[in-house]
């Protein structure tokens, strides 16, 4: 099925699906099973560049789309999601954020890091600040020599194997005054003050540490904070615009898984006889199939036209309408699929000899992370309403403080 893809784009994507297949496919089960970040394969992907693939050419990078990302992305997450998020988070997020506000030396700090093979954390998350991001209590006190950060993050993805880290944090001056909120490149190596105090148990994606990281006294010298072009009061909603390209990234992950079931549930379909026949001419299956095929097509092409997109102004980033809707879609139509293509293997999805209940976990998690499917429907809402829609019960009395939450 062609779905609009150039010679290149159609090149990238064949490139990308012989390596997982031959490098990354072997290797799944095992990241899984031994919860251990996967090194080796990180290396491989450098090697053939899929790492910064969006870095601009004068920074070391392919200088490639968004969409190519999405055709790498999608390769990989078929055989396996730990791979896929490395790759998204090696081509957007954290570096995009970088490469679009950064200043030289910090695009060159980021670009370098990437391209020898740092996936970057990038940490808003906090115990009593989720969906509501702005309530996050980390701060960063202006000193002399910059900024020194004390607060503490969880379910930061890559906490504790990450080197890159873009931490947002509560800015104030040196009267305490507060400024807004405001991001900071730490390299954890070189940063007394960043620990890594815990990995959460997760239920799957278990190569992929998410941790619990705690600041104290970090100090971050002035010239690694990042200004967005509003300035550092309005700068939250500019640097989160990231989360733009990275959430057409994790809707592609969540596709990607099942696109990677769906092919394996029609190969059973076609094998597995029962009453004497191949349990795919059975139409019980036959529309089981149609639907879960209706719904990937859907996905594939709600991401690729977010990728596509631009958002409004110039920005860097993919509109966030199109790019909250393609996630939305992808992850909730993604779960319904491998769940779908488990029942049609019977006893043998819900082995653990088969990668099935591997994906059926992995794939749960792709309308939580990156923004919630019912807070990036507020999202969707707030764009077709013209409205600011703040959540607090006060939100059109102090619509100031709460706003950005939605934007
Ligand atoms: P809560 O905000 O407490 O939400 C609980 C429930 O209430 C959810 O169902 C939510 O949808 C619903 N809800 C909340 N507000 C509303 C509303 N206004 N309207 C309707 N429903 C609402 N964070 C980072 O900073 N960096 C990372 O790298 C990162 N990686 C992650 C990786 C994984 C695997 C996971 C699971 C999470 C990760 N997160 C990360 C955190 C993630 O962004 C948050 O989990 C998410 O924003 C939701 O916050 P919460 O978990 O605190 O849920």
């Amino acid at each position: 099925m062609n779905l609009g893809l150039g010679s290149d784009e159609m090149a990238l994507q064949a490139r990308a699906r012989e390596f997982a297949e031959s490098v990354v496919r072997p290797r799944a089960a095992q990241i899984d099973r031994d919860e251990q970040y996967p090194f080796d394969i990180v290396a491989a992907l450098a090697a053939q560049k899929f790492l910064g693939l969006t870095i601009p050419a004068e920074y070391g990078g392919q200088g490639r789309s968004f969409l190519d990302a999405v055709l790498v992305i999608e390769e990989m997450a078929k055989c396996c999601t730990v791979t896929a998020r490395i790759v998204v988070e090696t081509n957007m997020g954290a570096i995009s954020t970088v490469m679009a506000y950064g200043t030289e030396p910090q695009k060159r700090l980021a670009a370098d890091l990437v391209l020898a093979g740092d996936k970057p954390a990038i940490c808003i998350t906090e115990p009593d600040a989720g969906s509501d991001a702005t309530a996050m209590t980390t701060r960063a006190d202006k000193t002399a020599g910059g900024y020194v950060i004390n607060g503490r993050k969880h379910w930061i993805t890559g906490g504790g194997v990450s080197r890159l880290h873009l931490i947002f944090a509560r800015m104030f001056d040196e009267q305490g005054r507060e400024q807004g909120i405001g991001g900071f490149l730490v390299v954890r190596d070189d940063a007394k003050g960043l620990q890594v105090t815990r990995r959460e148990a997760t239920m799957g994606l278990r190569g992929m540490p998410e941790g619990e990281l705690t600041f104290r006294d970090l100090h971050v010298p002035a010239d690694m904070a990042v200004l967005p072009p509003s300035g550092f009061r309005r700068g939250f909603a500019d640097l989160m615009n990231a989360y733009n390209s990275q959430r057409v990234g994790a809707g592609t992950v969540a596709m990607g898984i099942a696109a990677g079931a769906l092919d394996q549930a029609l190969a059973f379909a076609k094998s597995r006889q029962q009453f004497g026949r191949p349990i795919g001419e059975f139409q019980g299956l036959q529309w089981m199939l149609a639907d879960m095929q209706t719904q990937l097509t859907a996905s594939r092409l709600m991401l690729y036209a977010a990728a596509r997109s631009r958002g409004p102004a110039g920005s860097a980033f993919p509109d966030p309408m199109l790019a909250a809707q393609a996630k939305i879609f992808a992850s909730e139509s993604a779960i319904r699929i491998v769940n779908d293509a488990l029942q049609m293997f019977g006893a043998r999805g819900y082995s653990r000899d088969l990668p099935l209940e591997r994906m059926a976990r992995d794939v749960r998690m792709f309308t939580i992370g990156g923004g919630t499917a019912q807070v990036l429907r507020t999202l969707v809402a707030a764009k077709m309403l013209g409205w600011k829609l703040p959540q607090t019960r006060d939100g059109y009395a102090a619509p100031a403080a709460s706003s950005l939450a939605a934007e």
